[in-house]
């Protein structure tokens, strides 16, 4: 026996970029549907840092260093409006992140960095290791310099997850938790239904438009898997409560401390090509304090917590997959690798324009999904 489910857009993947783009489209009146072989939100978008971080991040001016700026910049408002919606805080926060070198190379990124970004306009306070010592409390004496950049934000993840949601329940959009879609199928160049399987239980969803936002699994929904070559980065975290509050994300390299609200903070994290193995290992949570120890030897006062894994969707370029491929009506909106959580509002404003209006503001060229198609 099946079930049978009929919408105006079929999303598969109730990640941050599904229900981000479920609920721009239920917003304009499409009766939407998100699909997910889970719990709805359970994956990399709840357990991501919470980083919305466009200039500490990218270290060059291309197209997608104004994509991250531009989905930050829609940040302010997208936080408020889901807090507003679903009535619930997502602990949105802009006081900054103090970036730090504690290694040569890392003082000669943060200069590179410093005079590009400044160059563009961007404020930026280049520091010299005492200020950086000033501006926070606990920082060891291997900090060389510090850049503090006003303009990269952060964000609990697992509130802004359950907010946007909540807003999308609210705005009508209808959640399929546990309906793992194990095909998307087409009839003369369109797809026409995805077929679902759970247990001998098969539910087939038919809708004009397909959006396939399945992270790390978005490869599997491909019918040309070339084109969407995306791949599993686990990335493990730590959570501890402080005794003194973080003031704002400090950072060096790929290693940090994100503030939480009641004391807590979140320490990362590593980045790790196991496939789907979501295991967090003594390797990884010792790498992980080290490297944090490297610029806050009080690290190891901290209390633990607890700790996880998470799966960021990564491509060979390391940039989302945004549009269509070989099949006009399947839309893919992935491959947002460590930068999900920045994204989301622009992921959505796009993918949605491109479903309700055939176009968007900014060109997808850059993210389109023949790119890979030409490379191989
Ligand atoms: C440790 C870590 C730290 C991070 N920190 C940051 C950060 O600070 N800032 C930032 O911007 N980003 C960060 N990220 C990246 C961010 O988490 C991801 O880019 C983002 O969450 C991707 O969202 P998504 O909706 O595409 O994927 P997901 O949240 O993984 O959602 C995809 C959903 O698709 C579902 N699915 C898969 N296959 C199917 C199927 N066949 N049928 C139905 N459903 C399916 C899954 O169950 C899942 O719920 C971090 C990631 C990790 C792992």
């Amino acid at each position: 026996m099946g079930s049978k489910i009929a919408a105006d857009a079929a999303i598969v993947g109730g990640g941050i970029i599904g229900c981000a783009i479920a609920l721009r489209l239920a917003q304009a009146g499409l009766k939407v549907a998100v699909l997910d072989r889970g719990g709805i939100g359970e994956e990399a978008s709840r357990f991501a840092a919470g980083m919305i971080a466009p200039h500490g991040e990218t270290t060059e001016a291309d197209d997608f260093s104004e994509l991250c700026a531009a989905s930050r910049d829609l940040y302010p408002d997208f936080a408020a409006e889901i807090e507003d919606l679903s009535e619930s805080s997502v602990d949105y926060r802009r006081d900054g992140t103090l970036v730090l070198a504690v290694s040569e190379q890392q003082d000669r990124e943060l200069n590179a960095t410093y005079e590009w970004q400044t160059r563009q306009g961007v404020p930026l306070e280049r520091l010299s290791g005492d200020q950086a010592r000033w501006q926070i409390a606990g920082l060891g004496a291997g900090v060389i310099s510090g850049l503090f950049v006003p303009g990269d934000h952060w964000v609990d993840t697992e509130k802004l997850i359950a907010g946007v949601i909540e807003a999308g329940r609210r705005r009508g959009v209808a959640f399929y938790p546990h309906t793992p879609v194990a095909r998307i199928e087409v009839e003369q160049g369109l797809a026409t239904r995805a077929v679902a399987e759970n247990g001998g239980e098969v539910t087939e969803i038919s809708a004009p438009v397909f959006i396939v936002a399945a992270g790390a699994w978005s490869q599997n929904l491909a019918r040309d898997s070339a084109s969407v070559p995306v791949v599993p980065c686990r990335g493990q975290l730590i959570e501890c409560g402080s005794h003194c509050p973080l003031p704002f994300v400090v950072r060096a390299g790929h290693h940090y401390l994100v503030p939480r609200s009641d004391g807590r903070v979140v320490l990362g994290c590593t980045a790790e090509y196991v496939g789907y193995r979501k295991e967090v290992t003594m390797n990884g949570l010792s790498s992980i304090i080290a490297g944090v120890a490297q610029f806050a030897p009080s690290v190891s006062d901290f209390l633990f917590r607890r700790a996880w894994s998470a799966f960021r969707p990564d491509t060979p370029d390391h940039r989302p997959i945004l549009g269509n491929g070989d099949v006009e009506n399947v839309i893919f909106a992935t491959g947002h690798f460590r930068n999900g959580i920045l994204l989301a509002p622009i992921t959505a404003q796009l993918i949605s324009d491109l479903v309700l209006k055939g176009t968007t503001k900014r060109p997808l060229g850059p993210y389109r999904p023949q790119r890979f198609a030409m490379v191989s």
